[in-house]
């Protein structure tokens, strides 16, 4: 078995223990497969395992990638930081944007979202822990930035992604977490379609799903230690 083959399933295989651990469906937790800075060979060697769902956080490597895989039925999801002059791009090849975090983001890619393709899913980035130098919407803000992607009816949003500082323990870990599936029931509350809890990454997936991911977004573990950029 190739070194990918096992990595791949070992996170299954532990997603499927915390899914049970915390009584849920199996169903209901999915895998993004993060794939900044490698190549698109080693996407191809995953993609040929059954995963559908990657995420690129750098615009002009991931177009390079969706060019060289476009042989393939993939879902990519843009989840870096979006600089405005960017959106373009992004609208254009993407089918999910998990970054969205200012109302100038969502009108442009509604803007900029071609007629030919299906609405763009998007998520709202939340800065959880109201970190100064990390992006993402302020939890106070949530619902008014959720009421103005609600008008543009070429964005489809689908939920919230969070991305929570380095944490000392499993309890602080929940904290954040809890925060976050606490503002993920008032979305889905207000907007039915809402079903996406983007969180939890190679070091906190377990603990990601057991206060609710619906989605994990993992690189490290599956692809291997990235290079420094
Ligand atoms: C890089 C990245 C990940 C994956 O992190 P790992 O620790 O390598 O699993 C997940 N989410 C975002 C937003 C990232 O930038």
């Amino acid at each position: 078995m190739t070194d990918v083959k096992k990595r791949f399933q070992q996170i299954h295989h532990e997603i499927s223990t915390s899914v049970s651990a915390a009584k849920r469906d199996p169903q209901s937790v999915q895998l993004l497969a993060v794939s900044k800075t490698w190549p698109a060979d080693a996407l191809r060697e995953v993609a040929a395992l059954g995963q559908r769902q990657f995420g690129e956080n750098y615009l002009q490597e991931a177009l390079d990638k969706i060019d060289a895989l476009a042989d393939l039925d993939l879902e990519w999801h843009f989840i870096g930081p979006i600089q405005s002059n960017k959106t373009r791009d992004i609208a254009g090849h993407f089918d999910w944007v998990q970054s969205v975090d200012r109302e100038k983001i969502a009108r442009r890619l509604n803007e900029h979202r071609p007629d030919s393709l299906a609405p763009l899913n998007v998520c709202i980035q939340i800065n959880i822990d109201e970190e100064e130098t990390k992006s993402g919407t302020s939890p106070e803000k949530l619902l008014t930035l959720a009421d103005y992607i609600a008008t543009l009816d070429k964005l489809n949003l689908r939920g919230l992604m969070v991305i929570p500082s380095l944490k000392n323990s499993v309890a602080d870990e929940k904290d954040s977490f809890s925060r976050a599936y606490e503002l993920f029931q008032q979305l889905r509350h207000k907007y039915p379609q809402v079903d996406t809890l983007s969180m939890g990454m190679t070091a906190d997936m377990s603990t990601a799903i057991a206060c609710g991911s619906t989605m994990v977004r993992i690189g490290t573990a599956l692809f291997g230690q990235r290079e420094k950029r």
